[in-house]
């Protein structure tokens, strides 16, 4: 058996698609999930520990039980919207939770950390395509609440010798290629799930004129006026986990890292739904609504820093891969709510 891991929001959609990939290399998995937006049955292969970040006393409680070798950290909160108009518990959540898991696992000798990061860190970049050292700027509290996480790991590298690397997300997509694991939210608030949902809707009868899609915004500067993101397949997100879990054991001596994880390509909001409209077969239509509160115009990763130093490529470059896998799984596993 190799090493023991425990991934924080293991039930979630990205932290769920790491532990079968690392089940499946061989690894010991504990998932420590409150389950608040996460999923029981998604945890696949591993022992799911329910509790919470905000517990030292239940994070204790698992390092002291547990022999664990690592951390990979997912337990957060994401929706960039609900931070605007929720900063308390983003800044509780995602700063103190992280704080109280980062000295939970120094207080037992643990020093490697894997961090989910965000693209959403750089906010409205001066200059794309977007690399490392890019300003940080943040727009959103979000994003500031997963900068001033990586400050601290900075800090907590330099003076603890703590070893982490924060890997900061464009947009991930897609679902497992076997058809094994989808992507479930509640709420649902991601473009690529809801555009698929209007196609089932209107598949199962639904009258294409009465869209449920809504985009937001179409007067932002970019050349079909809809925002632009680099979408990144979940499984390849999740082999750059492994890859940078490799090198933190290789490099033990490097104390805070970053890398962008994206696929150097930007997609407007109309182009994914003119590609998913392809792949489904389906007209789906949607209605433009006014701009959502936080959201940038463009973000497009430049990761070769990624595919050169972790030796990492992402499998499945194009969106259509993701649509793809999104869909057959969508298409299984519809919402209740459809
Ligand atoms: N978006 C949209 N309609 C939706 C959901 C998202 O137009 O129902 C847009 C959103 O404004 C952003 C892009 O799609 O420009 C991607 O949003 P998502 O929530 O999927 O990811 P985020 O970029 O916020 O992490």
């Amino acid at each position: 058996m190799k090493e023991t891991i425990l991934i924080t929001g293991g039930a979630g959609y990205i932290g769920s698609h790491m532990v079968r990939q690392l089940a499946a290399h061989g690894h010991k998995v504990i998932v420590f999930d409150n389950l608040s937006r996460g999923n029981a049955d998604a945890v696949i292969d591993a022992e799911l520990v329910v509790g919470d970040i905000g517990n030292s006393e239940e994070l204790a409680a698992v390092f002291k039980n547990s022999d664990i070798d690592a951390v990979m950290h997912f337990a957060a909160l994401a929706y960039v919207g609900e931070s605007v108009h929720q900063p308390d518990i983003y800044y509780r959540n995602n700063v103190l939770g992280t704080l109280n898991l980062i000295d939970a696992m120094h207080a037992h000798g643990i020093n490697n950390l894997i961090f989910s990061s965000t693209c959403a860190t750089y906010g409205q970049p001066e200059s794309l395509p977007i690399t490392e050292s890019t300003p940080q700027h943040p727009i959103n509290p979000y994003g500031h609440s997963k900068l001033m996480v990586e400050q601290i790991l900075k800090d907590y590298g330099d003076a603890f010798n703590f070893r982490s690397i924060a890997l900061r997300y464009f947009n991930a997509a897609g679902c497992a290629v076997d058809g094994s694991l989808g992507e479930r939210h509640d709420p649902e608030t991601h473009l690529l799930p809801l555009i698929l949902f209007e196609a089932l809707r209107v598949r199962n009868g639904g009258d294409p004129e009465e869209s449920t899609l809504n985009i937001f915004g179409s007067d932002f500067e970019t050349h079909d006026g809809t925002c632009i993101r680099d979408y990144i397949h979940v499984s390849d997100l999740c082999t750059a986990h492994t890859a940078a879990y490799h090198r933190m054991l290789q490099k033990p001596e490097l104390g805070a890292e970053q890398f962008n994880l994206g696929v150097n390509r930007g997609y407007s909001v109309l182009e994914v739904i003119e590609a998913c409209k392809k792949i489904t077969g389906i007209d789906i239509q949607f209605n433009t609504v006014t701009r959502r509160d936080g959201d940038p115009p463009e973000l497009i990763a430049d990761a070769s820093a990624a595919m050169i130093k972790l030796q990492w490529k992402p499998e499945f470059p194009s969106i259509e891969h993701s649509l793809q896998h999104a869909w057959d799984w969508f298409s299984k596993n519809p919402p209740d709510n459809l």
